[in-house]
C-alpha cells in the first residue's frame, strides 16, 4: 500500500517545483522522500502516516521552547482575535524593540521585517547607504538568505569579482560581493590592506550553522572587528540562527565582540515569520522615513507573528535557560562521540549553546573546504538509519542540528540507542 506521505509527495511535485517550498526540504542530498508532518508537541513530531519522531531540526531553529508550547499558542490565539494585521504601528512592536535592545544592546535601534532574508538584504542596503561604498564581503559556506547580492561565490582569486552562485543573478550584481575563507585571518588582512576603503560591510555568521556547524577562531573574529573599525566598514553579525540560541545575547555576547549591525530571524518569531535588523543609531537613522535608504513591508511587525516571538523570548529568559540547553546539547554530542568510538566509526561532533554539528571526520572542521571533506556517504547512511528509527535530523551533511528546551534525558537516550545501531551498520559495511 502507498503511504499517505508518498501520495502527498507525488501530488505536490505536480504543482510545487520539487514538491517543496524550500529546497533543503527535498532530501536531494540524502535521497529518499521528504517527510510530511501534521503535528508537533514539545520535542516530538508526527508525520501524516502517524509515525513519531524526535525532532532535531526544530523548524531550522525557531522552536527553541519546543513545538506547540501552551504559552505561545494561547498568546497567539488571543491576539489573533483582535485582527491579524493593521499595517499601522502597535504597542507590540515597541515591546519587541525594547526587548531586543535589552537582550542585544548593540542593537540601539531596530526595524522588524518578516524573514531573515529581508533582514540581511536590508542591513546591507543601510550599510551601503551609510558608507557610500558598494563592496560587500562574505565568507564561503555562510548563508545569509537568498537575495541577489548574497547568492555569490568567490571568483578565481582574492579581490577578483564574485560570480553568481545561482542562475538569475546578474554578474554585475555579483561583482560587488567578495567571498573569503572562514577563519582565514591572513586572507582577511590581505583584502583590507588592498581594498579596505572600498568595503561597505562585512557580513558573517559568528557561529556558522549553514555548512554544518563551524565554530569561529577567536583571533579571526577579533581581527575582523579591528579591521572593520580601522577602515570604516560596517561589521554585520548575521545572528538569524545564533540569536537567542547560542546565548541569550547571541554569539556577540558569547564571544564578547560588538558588531555595528545585527540581523535576527528564526527564534525571534517563535515559528511565525519575524526578522529584525538593527545596530548603531547613526547607521539606522539612514533608513526611510528619516534618511535616504528605502526599506518597507506590508506585514512588517505583524501583531500575531510578533506575539509568538515575544512569548518565546519571555520563556527563554527563565533563569539558566541557556546553561541547561547548552548542557543538554553537549550531553547529546558527547554520547554520540563515544558510541561512534565504540563502534570504530570515524566521527566527531561539537555544540555551541543549543546548536550542534555531527561530522564523519577525525576532527571538527573549521572551514567550508574541511566540511566538504567529511564522509557524505556515511552521513547519508546514518541519516536514513536514524530516520527509520524515529530520529529526525537535518537531511544533509551540511546542516547544523538544534535541541530545544523540550528535549528530555529520555529523548537523548532514545537517540543514543538509535545511533548505536546506525554506527554499527556503518562499521560493518
Ligand atoms: C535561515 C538564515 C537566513 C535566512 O532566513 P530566512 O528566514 O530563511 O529568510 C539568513 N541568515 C542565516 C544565518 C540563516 O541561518
Amino acid at each position: 500500500m502507498t503511504s499517505a506521505n508518498q501520495t502527498l509527495f507525488e501530488k505536490s511535485q505536480q504543482l510545487i517545483p520539487g514538491g517543496v517550498n524550500s529546497p533543503v526540504r527535498a532530501f536531494r542530498s540524502v535521497g529518499g522522500t521528504p517527510i510530511f508532518f501534521k503535528k508537533g508537541l514539545g520535542a516530538k513530531l508526527w508525520d501524516v502516516d502517524g509515525k513519531e519522531y524526535i525532532d532535531y531540526i526544530n523548524s531550522w531553529g525557531p522552536m527553541i521552547v519546543g513545538h506547540a508550547h501552551p504559552d505561545v499558542i494561547s498568546a497567539v490565539q488571543a491576539v489573533a482575535a483582535n485582527s491579524l494585521s493593521f499595517g499601522a504601528p502597535t504597542g507590540l512592536e515597541l515591546e519587541m524593540a525594547t526587548l531586543i535592545n535589552k537582550l542585544v544592546p548593540s542593537m540601539e535601534q531596530v526595524r522588524l521585517v518578516s524573514s531573515g532574508t529581508e533582514a540581511t538584504m536590508s542591513a546591507i542596503r543601510v550599510a551601503r547607504g551609510f558608507t557610500g561604498r558598494n563592496k560587500l564581503v562574505k565568507f564561503e559556506g555562510c548563508y545569509h538568505g537568498h537575495s541577489d547580492a548574497l547568492l555569490v561565490k568567490a571568483g578565481s582569486g582574492l579581490l577578483t569579482f564574485g560570480e553568481p552562485s545561482s542562475a538569475g543573478v546578474p554578474a554585475e550584481v555579483a561583482a560587488h560581493t567578495l567571498t573569503l575563507e572562514y577563519n582565514n585571518t591572513q586572507q582577511l588582512k590581505e583584502l583590507f590592506a588592498k581594498a579596505g576603503d572600498e568595503i561597505a560591510c562585512v557580513i558573517i555568521e559568528p557561529v556558522v550553522g549553514n555548512m554544518n556547524l563551524v565554530v569561529p577562531h577567536m583571533e579571526f573574529l577579533q581581527a575582523l572587528r579591528e579591521l572593520c573599525t580601522q577602515h570604516g566598514a560596517v561589521l554585520i553579525f548575521d545572528e538569524v540562527m545564533t540569536g537567542f540560541r547560542v546565548h541569550l545575547g547571541g554569539a556577540q555576547a558569547l564571544y564578547g565582540i560588538k558588531p555595528d549591525m545585527t540581523t535576527l530571524g528564526k527564534v525571534i518569531g517563535g515559528g511565525l515569520p519575524v526578522g529584525a535588523f538593527g545596530g548603531r543609531k547613526d547607521i539606522m537613522q539612514c533608513l526611510a522615513p528619516l534618511g535616504a535608504v528605502y526599506q518597507a513591508g506590508t506585514l512588517s511587525g505583524n501583531p500575531v507573528a510578533v506575539t509568538a516571538g515575544l512569548e518565546t523570548l519571555k520563556l527563554i529568559q527563565a533563569p539558566d535557560f541557556h546553561t541547561k540547553l547548552a548542557a543538554k546539547t553537549k550531553k547529546l554530542v558527547d554520547v554520540l562521540v563515544s558510541a561512534a568510538k565504540e563502534a570504530g566509526v570515524v566521527f566527531s561532533a561539537q555544540s555551541v549553546g543549543g546548536m550542534f554539528g555531527l561530522y564523519f571526520s577525525e576532527q571538527c572542521p573549521s572551514s567550508f573546504a574541511e566540511v566538504m571533506q567529511t564522509n557524505k556517504e556515511n552521513f547519508n547512511l546514518f541519516f536514513h538509519s536514524m530516520l527509520g528509527d524515529g530520529v529526525y535530523l537535518g537531511p544533509s551533511a551540511f546542516e547544523a542540528g538544534f535541541v530545544s528546551a523540550a528535549h528530555t534525558d529520555e529523548d537523548i537516550d532514545f537517540t543514543l540507542q538509535a545511533a548505536k545501531k546506525a554506527f554499527l551498520a556503518i562499521a560493518s559495511r
